[in-house]
């Protein structure tokens, strides 16, 4: 089985491409998550750099978060968020973006496994995943 996204920003300024399946799919509680995407919890994937395809940095703006090895990255025409890069170092991207091409919902493939930094919450959540209460599932 090998997927290919081919992901779009909102006004189609950025593009790039996810291939095969994520390392991980997760939300994240942490503090730095929430502050870096400037929302409640990340809802996202992460990917091994071998299987997508960035875009050039010129097309993109780049935030690094101050004090943190973090960093998103965007279109600088739409403001939406493409990817964001931090521990473990592998690009992280929302799941709102695979949404947007499968007709608003997530693919079954893509589903989130677990919470992570679920101590570190300003939501609760109510399903079934694991909570992970701190970075431990994924070895941080
Ligand atoms: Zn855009
Ligand atoms: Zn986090």
């Amino acid at each position: 089985m090998s997927e290919t996204y081919e992901l779009s920003c909102d006004c189609g300024h950025v593009t790039m491409t996810a291939k095969g399946e994520p390392k991980l799919s997760l939300f994240c509680h942490c503090g730095s998550c929430r502050q870096l995407y400037n929302a409640d919890m990340l809802s996202a994937t992460g990917w091994a750099h071998d299987n997508v395809e960035l875009p050039d940095e010129s097309k993109l703006f780049v935030h690094k978060m101050d004090g943190k090895d973090m960093t998103r990255y965007g279109c600088p025409r739409c403001g939406m968020t493409m990817y964001g890069v931090h521990k473990p170092g592998i690009p992280v991207i929302p799941h709102a973006l695979f949404r947007k091409i499968n007709g608003g919902e997530l693919q079954d493939e893509l589903k989130p496994t677990l919470h992570l930094f679920y101590r570190d919450r300003v939501v609760d959540v109510d399903d079934d995943l694991e909570k992970s209460q701190g970075g431990e599932a994924v070895g941080l």
